[in-house]
């Protein structure tokens, strides 16, 4: 061992994030792990020069050169899908007297101010001289003698240090803070979702992200009946998302010639739902060229007409890919947390119109019946129109 007294040098500050599920993932999860891995090093790029490896159910962070915004790329895990804890630690050599050094410097404020502590010991590595307890056991008396003032206590601590001794190193921390959970975007594969600008989506966009899903957003916009604000609504919505969805290609598709050809030719009591069922066979067109397996919507069951089962069934009705709704059967003041949660709520809140809500019937069909719908479509040019948009769609990289 070496010297006790020897002042600690903090080699490097490091972030340890702990994987969630994907560790149960068997065969898969070398898989798993390295789409963890690419998603955590494309998020921090902006933050500076990281070394990131995946080791023993931890992806280590840590960074190359003193240029590196630590802190702000341990916000920034924490946002990061399939990663349950974060934590900034100390690195130091795999020496009880250099691991106390550096517990020492590194977490002295935390101690002195708690109301008490105590040590905790895990070791991957089992050819460590010492065992988990004898090495809390050695660490946490020299931190009681070098701080008198706080006691020890071992049953209901304030404060505990985290000592781990890994394959290359040792760790000190303390507490984890709680990660994003869920499993790494893309791991799941792909879906389409439709993307507006209120409060719903951008939920169900985050839900499915959070399984593993990685997103292409589609969003309609009927200009000038809705503005160029609401457009730019969307696009702000898009870029807080891709926090927690990673990079994504923001689709947007002009909507105002089918949408006037529906008020000029259809029943108005089914502008609503022969709306939805344009805007569900263009997103499956999307999610077919782009090699997707599902669409994602932020319908909520029973929020307004057009969210009745029946109304759902009839929107569905002739699609390729299956339709996921995350949030059928939350309440709105679920959505509502969850939406503040992830960030997107006061930007869902401007009040901008959306297409949904221009030439919208006074009286909505709640039950409409397939037949009629099918019938009240023969009006109209159907794959023409849905090819017109798709020839005419705007993509952005978020
Ligand atoms: P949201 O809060 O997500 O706008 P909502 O409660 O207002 O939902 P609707 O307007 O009926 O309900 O929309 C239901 C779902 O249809 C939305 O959650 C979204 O997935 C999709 N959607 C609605 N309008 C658009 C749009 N302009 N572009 C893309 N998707 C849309
Ligand atoms: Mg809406």
């Amino acid at each position: 061992m070496s010297d006790k007294n020897t002042s600690a040098k903090i080699q490097t500050d490091i972030i340890l994030l702990k994987q969630g599920e994907i560790v149960l993932k068997g065969l898969n999860r070398r898989s798993f792990e390295m789409k963890l891995v690419s998603n955590v090093n494309r998020r921090l790029k902006q933050y500076g020069n990281f070394h990131i490896y995946a080791v023993q159910s931890t992806v280590y962070v840590e960074p190359r050169d003193a240029d590196c915004d630590i802190s702000g790329a341990f916000e920034a895990c924490r946002d990061i899908y399939g990663i349950v804890a974060v934590v900034r630690a100390a690195a130091c050599r795999k020496d009880p007297d250099d691991i106390f050094n550096t517990a020492k410097v590194y977490l002295k404020d935390a101690i002195e101010n708690a109301p008490s502590f105590k040590v905790e010991s895990k070791r991957s590595d089992k050819s460590f001289p010492m065992t988990s307890i004898q090495l809390s056991q050695y660490v946490g008396g020299l931190l009681a003698e070098e701080f008198p003032d706080t006691p020890v206590d071992v049953r209901n601590p304030g404060f505990t240090v985290h000592l781990e001794i890994r394959d290359y190193s040792a760790y000190v921390h303390g507490p984890a803070v709680p990660g994003a959970g869920g499993m790494p975007v893309g791991s799941n594969g792909r879906v389409v979702s439709l993307l507006s600008g209120g409060i719903d989506s951008p939920v169900s966009t985050c839900m499915a992200a959070k399984r593993g899903l990685a997103i292409i957003p589609v969003h309609f916009f009927s200009f000038p009946y809705t503005s160029e604000l609401a457009k730019e609504k969307v696009i702000e919505l898009g870029h807080i998302l891709t926090r927690r969805c990673g990079k994504m290609m923001l689709e947007l598709v002009p909507f105002t010639h089918i949408q006037e050809e529906i008020r000029d030719n259809c029943p108005e009591e089914l502008f609503t739902i022969i709306t939805r069922r344009f805007m569900m066979k263009i997103a499956d067109a999307i999610g077919r060229l782009n090699g997707c397996s599902g669409i994602i919507t932020g319908e909520c069951l029973g929020q307004v007409a057009s969210q009745t089962m029946e109304s759902m069934a009839v929107t569905q009705e002739g699609l390729e890919l299956p339709v996921f709704r995350p949030l059928i059967c939350l309440d709105k003041t679920e959505i509502i947390a969850s939406a503040r949660g992830i960030g997107t709520f006061d930007t869902s809140v401007l009040p901008y119109e959306d297409c949904c809500t221009i030439f919208t019937p006074k009286h909505p069909k709640t039950k409409p019946r397939l037949k009629d719908v099918l019938e009240a479509e023969k009006a109209l040019d159907v794959q023409g129109l849905i090819d017109e948009a798709l020839e005419n769609i705007e993509r952005i990289r978020l």
